[in-house]
C-alpha cells in the first residue's frame, strides 16, 4: 500500500521562481520518510503541496489516506484557550460532536504525553510541551500520514533528542506513516527508514538513502 506518489512533481511560483524540479519519489503506508537538504531548496514546497495548500505546476501527486495530519514548526496554539480547548480545536472545526472529540484529545493528551496539564495555558508550557500538544492536536483527527514541517528546529536538543524518541514509538505502535522534513541529517537517520536528499535550485530530489533497520 502506497500513502503518499509523487510523479514528476514540479512548481513555479507565479513570480517566475522555480522551487521544485521532477521530484519523483512514493512514501509507502506505515512508512516513516524524511528529507533534508539546504534552505530554499523546495522542502517546505514540497511540503505544502503535499498537503494541498499549494498546487504543483507539473506532475502528478497523489495521496492515498484518509486524513492528513500538519505539524509545523511554530505549534501555533490560541494562547487564550487552554491546552484540552487547543487540542479539540481541529475536531470542533470539523463539525465532530463534543462527547467524540472529548475522547479523541483524551486519548491524544495520553498519547503525547501531557496528563496533568490539560487546564494548562500555551504559555504555561515549554516549547517541547507546546510541540506535543500541537501533535496531540492533529492526531485528534486520526490521521494515518503526517506531513511534518522541521517541527522541532526551535527546541533545545536535549527536547529534541526526547521528542526523537517519543516520536518514533508511538509511529512504530501506530504504524503512521509521515514525510519528515528537517535539516538535521541525525534526526533524518534516528528517524527515518529512508531519506530523500534535496539540493539546487530549482530543489531536486537527488537521492533517495535507505536507513538500514538496525542503524
Ligand atoms: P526550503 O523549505 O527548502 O527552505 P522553500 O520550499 O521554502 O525551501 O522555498 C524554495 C524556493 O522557492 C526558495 O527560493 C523560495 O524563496 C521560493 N519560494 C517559496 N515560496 C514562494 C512563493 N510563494 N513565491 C515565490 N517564491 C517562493
Ligand atoms: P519537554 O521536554 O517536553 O520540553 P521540559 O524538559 O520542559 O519538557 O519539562 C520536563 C518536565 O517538567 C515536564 O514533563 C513537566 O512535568 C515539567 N514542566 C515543564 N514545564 C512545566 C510547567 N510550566 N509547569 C509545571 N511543570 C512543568
Amino acid at each position: 500500500m502506497t500513502a503518499l506518489v509523487f510523479d514528476d512533481v514540479g512548481k513555479t511560483f507565479a513570480d517566475g521562481t522555480q522551487a521544485l524540479t521532477d521530484a519523483r519519489f512514493a512514501v509507502a503506508a506505515g512508512e516513516f520518510v524524511s528529507v533534508v537538504g539546504p534552505s530554499g531548496c523546495g522542502k517546505s514546497t514540497l511540503l505544502r503541496i503535499a498537503s494541498g495548500l499549494d498546487q504543483a505546476t507539473c506532475g502528478a501527486v497523489e495521496v492515498r489516506a484518509t486524513n492528513l495530519g500538519y505539524v509545523f514548526q511554530d505549534p501555533t496554539l490560541l494562547p487564550w484557550r487552554s491546552v484540552r480547548s487547543n487540542v479539540e480545536l481541529l475536531a470542533e472545526l470539523h463539525g465532530i460532536d463534543k462527547a467524540e472529540r472529548r475522547r479523541r484529545a483524551t486519548e491524544a493528551i495520553e498519547l503525547v504525553g501531557l496528563v496533568g496539564f490539560e487546564k494548562h495555558l500555551p504559555h504555561e508550557l515549554s516549547g517541547g510541551m507546546r510541540m506535543r500538544a500541537s501533535l496531540a492536536r492533529s492526531l485528534t483527527l486520526q490521521p494515518d500520514v503526517f506531513l511534518f514541517d522541521e517541527p522541532f528546529g526551535a527546541l533545545d536538543e536535549i527536547t529534541r533528542e526526547r521528542l526523537n524518541d517519543e516520536l518514533l514509538q508511538l509511529f512504530t505502535a501506530r504504524g503512521f506513516a509521515a514525510l519528515f522534513i528537517t535539516h538535521s541529517v541525525l534526526e533524518a537517520v534516528f528517524l527515518s527508514s529512508r531519506v530523500l536528499v534535496m539540493t539546487g535550485r530549482p530543489g531536486r530530489v537527488q537521492a533517495e538513502v535507505a536507513v538500514p533497520f538496525d542503524y
